[in-house]
């Protein structure tokens, strides 16, 4: 078995989330920057005090076929 694709890897916390992932630049299951064709994961939960913190993540359209 290989490792799920991206699409359907478990979603990380939104804690601590590098900035380019909860920004939509990165995937946000592998990390690689994302050109055209991302997926919406959805949304991420989060909340500090008053603040929401909710971001919408992408990741890779496919898994990379070599
Ligand atoms: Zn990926």
């Amino acid at each position: 078995m290989t490792a799920p694709p991206c699409a359907s890897a478990p979603l990380p916390e939104v804690y601590g989330l590098p900035w380019e992932q909860s920004s939509g630049r990165a995937c946000v299951a592998c990390g690689k920057p994302l050109t055209a064709g991302a997926v919406s994961r959805g949304h991420l939960r989060g909340r500090h005090g008053v603040h929401v913190l909710d971001v919408e993540v992408w990741c890779c359209p496919e898994p990379e076929e070599t």
